[in-house]
């Protein structure tokens, strides 16, 4: 058994027995970890509460060959209260969360991919938009993750005529391939791919991971769907087979 300092996103927290709770945490370290915290929910003094979503340090009792570890001496690094104190940031994160649950390559380490997450929750934090142009925003990431993962998508360019995208481009996306198509290209199979509509290419491909000004002028309807893509894209190349609730629930907050 080794003691490590970890750095962690915590995935999900749920009660276990009388006073601990079960963690999955996505460590900068080790990827995905499955972890229990002994007595945490006692409320004493020296006890720190920890919940979904917060950033935290801690101590990690890796056992080999186990499933589940112990994690001891939690500090809080940051708790973003703002994604707590804001149901549609909630329902946001949890769409990205349940996804890092599923994805089956996430349990060795990624430090970047670590740190990318940390950069979204950071914006998510801060970011003032809504609505649809905060479901293209995740939609965005989605697809930076699977990048991260190996499997991104060359989103400036077709993959049938090299012609570049322009902000009033509509593009379809391959998912088995992970290719995306201008309209010429596609011709004859439109139906068979994904839509995304004039600006989501161009978007995803030449910003920076934000939400302002650069997000495409799309009904919420229309950012429902591009959220629709991303995840069946994920599902796909990641391997991911629990159902995702947050994703329902999203759609029915949004809609
Ligand atoms: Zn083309």
């Amino acid at each position: 058994m080794s003691i490590d300092k970890c750095t962690s996103i915590i995935l999900s927290a749920s009660p276990f027995r009388e006073s601990s709770l079960l963690l999955y945490l996505f460590t900068r370290e080790h990827g995905r970890l499955h972890a229990i915290a002994k007595g945490i929910r006692r409320g004493d003094r020296r006890s720190v509460p920890i919940e979904r979503g917060y950033l935290i340090e801690h101590n990690t009792y890796i056992k080999p060959n186990r499933d589940l570890h112990l994690a001891t001496d939690f500090n809080i690094r940051e708790h973003f209260p703002a994604i707590r104190g804001n149901l549609e940031k909630t329902a946001v994160r949890d769409v990205l969360f349940d996804l890092m649950l599923g994805a089956v390559r996430l349990t060795d380490p990624h430090p970047e991919l670590f740190d990318y997450i940390g950069a979204f929750l950071v914006k998510l934090e801060n970011i003032q938009c809504r609505g649809g142009r905060l479901l293209l925003f995740l939609s965005k990431t989605l697809f930076g993750i699977a990048g991260h993962l190996g499997v991104g998508i060359d989103f400036k360019v077709c993959s049938g005529c090299g012609e570049r995208f322009e902000e009033s481009t509509d593009v379809w996306l391959i998912i088995e391939k992970g290719a995306v198509r201008c309209g010429e290209c596609i011709k004859g199979h439109p139906n068979t791919h994904r839509h995304l509509p004039a600006g989501t290419a161009f978007f995803f491909g030449n910003f920076d991971n934000q939400c302002q000004n650069q997000t495409p002028n799309l009904t919420n309807k229309q950012s429902m769907g591009v959220l629709h893509t991303a995840c069946e894209y994920l599902r796909y190349h990641l391997d991911i087979r629990r159902r995702f609730e947050s994703v329902a629930f999203i759609e029915k907050f949004f809609s």
